[in-house]
């Protein structure tokens, strides 16, 4: 097995770098579908710019690389622990180069390994089969789509929905619901696997198991097969659109297979995948661990560019904005304003907002734009150098979002997916504004990063630590004004509106 170090190392790297051509495929299909100009299209012209560059340069498309999940088919006699071990190593090589963020977290201690490893993680799953060669799958799925998926126990009662019964238009009711309760927190679009039926932790496990199929196969099940076409034509109907701005672009993919269920039970699983949806495959030699082909994708084409013009237009009716910030400045900001930032900011979340409940921050806050992210860094030649770093959910910080900007004087907050009543009405009350940024647009925010100015609260871990970094031209849309108003709010409320007539389908 002298070469399955390298063939999995290479099918990490492939996997957070190089995004699948029926993804791409079906992400230029949303781009195209997109109304031209609308909030929308630019943050997929982002999305689609972020593609292209993170294939270019070998970097994690986003920089939450997830949890990596390996699905192994061996052939009969060939040592699985073996290859489990090679699995370990290679995660934590790929982590030191910089292709997985540190993303494994001890669940008692908040203690960061650093490398990847730790209890239960990589997650690998092995199965024999009767086959010659092995099979490695691999999925990087991040943290922000993770938190979306859900779990339905049927009969049950949704929001806008009315009872979802034990039958297939409950069950289109659950799926639909899904993709609603999403909005953009999951970096929509996104796709969708779902299991009818099987137990709890079975049901989410069949229902992750579906994302590896490609997105324009067709269920052999043709009843299954009709219900991924309606949810896919209803899903495109309830106005989330990219990042949950409103659009045409909920949603590229809806795989759905059924299982077995108790009698007792009917839990229809969802598993929320983003459109930065990384699944590679390799088959390997069983001898040497060699590569004998790909899944997913033919090395020997050439990763066709995506994006479209020049990526991000800039039409010069940007607001430049410099921090510090003022009251005044940002009070001048409405929803729908695109600004362009250039100068510091930091980085802040989970860790540090929880921590700024009880300590002072390590810096002067006042007129300060605080970033939602947990970056990719690598020390090189003794400097801090950002290798992804787009925005992360914000909505994760809304308990503690209000207090800080009171209490430090923040006039920006940055991230993603948008924030709840609270944090508005301290932005309303303060007088600062939510900026939305293109949630998985790592390599795009990366690029412009200047210079890494510093760090705090570095004991966090490389992803919890607080950056102080110096950017120009930092792209983002005003989602959240200080006149007390929300795209969110709006668009929330009129994709549930449009939720109650799609639900009027063939199955209703
Ligand atoms: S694209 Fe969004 S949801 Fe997906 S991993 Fe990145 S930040 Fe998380």
């Amino acid at each position: 097995m002298e070469f399955l170090a390298t063939s999995l190392l290479e099918l990490i790297v492939q996997t957070s770098t190089n995004l699948p051509p029926d993804v791409r495929a079906a992400m230029s299909l949303a781009a195209n579908a997109e109304t031209p100009g609308t909030q929308s299209s630019q943050a997929l012209d982002i999305i689609l710019s972020n593609i292209d560059m993170a294939n270019q340069d070998e970097g994690p498309i986003c920089q939450d690389t997830g949890m990596p999940t390996f699905i192994v088919h061996t052939p009969v006699g060939v040592n699985q622990i073996r290859i489990k071990q090679a699995i370990c190593e290679a995660v934590a090589e790929a982590t030191r180069l910089g292709k997985l963020r540190p993303n494994s977290v001890d669940s008692l201690t908040g203690k960061n390994s650093g490398n990847n490893l730790g209890e239960e993680t990589p997650v690998a799953h092995f199965e024999q089969w009767e086959e010659d060669e092995i099979e490695i799958k691999l999925m990087l799925k991040g943290g922000g789509c993770e938190n979306k998926n859900i779990q339905y126990s049927v009969p049950c009662n949704l929001d806008h929905l009315g009872r979802a019964d034990r039958n297939l238009e409950g069950v289109r009711k659950c799926i639909l619901h899904a993709v609603w309760q999403a909005q953009g927190q999951g970096c929509a679009p996104g796709a969708l696997g779902v299991c009818i039926g099987s137990d709890r932790a079975h049901g989410y496990e069949l229902a992750k198991e579906q994302l590896f199929r490609i997105l324009d196969d067709v269920n052999p099940n043709p009843t299954l097969a009709a219900l991924e076409a309606e949810v896919m034509e209803a899903a495109n109907e309830l106005g989330v659109g990219a990042m949950g701005f409103g659009g045409k672009s909920s949603l590229i993919g809806c795989k759905i297979r059924a299982a077995n269920r108790l009698p007792a039970s009917f839990f229809v699983s969802v598993a929320y995948e983003c459109w930065a949806f990384r699944r590679l495959g390799v088959r390997l030699d069983a001898a040497t661990g060699a590569i004998t082909r790909w899944l997913y994708r033919d090395p020997a084409r050439v990763a066709e560019r995506v994006a479209r013009g020049e990526g991000f237009p800039l039409t010069g009716r940007e607001v430049i904005l410099t921090p510090p910030l003022t009251e005044a400045q940002m009070r001048a900001l409405k929803v729908g304003d695109v600004v362009l930032i250039s100068g510091e900011m930091f980085t802040g979340r989970d860790n540090v907002h929880a921590w700024l409940m009880k300590n002072p921050p390590p810096v002067d806050l006042n007129g300060a734009a605080l970033y939602h992210c947990g970056p990719v860094m690598l020390k090189e030649a003794g400097e801090w150098r950002v290798k992804a770093a787009g925005p992360t959910t914000s909505i994760r910080e809304e308990p503690y979002q209000a207090d800080v900007i009171r209490r430090y004087g923040v006039r920006a907050v940055i991230g993603k997916g948008g924030m709840g009543t609270k944090t508005l009405e301290a932005l309303k009350a303060c007088g600062a504004v939510y900026l939305n940024g293109i949630g998985g647009a790592a390599q795009y925010y990366a690029r412009t990063v200047e210079k890494v100015l510093g760090v705090h609260l570095m004991e966090f871990g490389i992803p919890e630590a607080m950056w102080h970094i110096r950017v120009r031209n930092f792209a983002a849309i005003v989602t959240m004004d200080a006149h007390g108003n929300s795209l969110h709010a709006d668009v929330e409320r009129a994709s549930g509106e449009a939720l109650e007539s799609v639900a009027a389908g063939p199955h209703a």
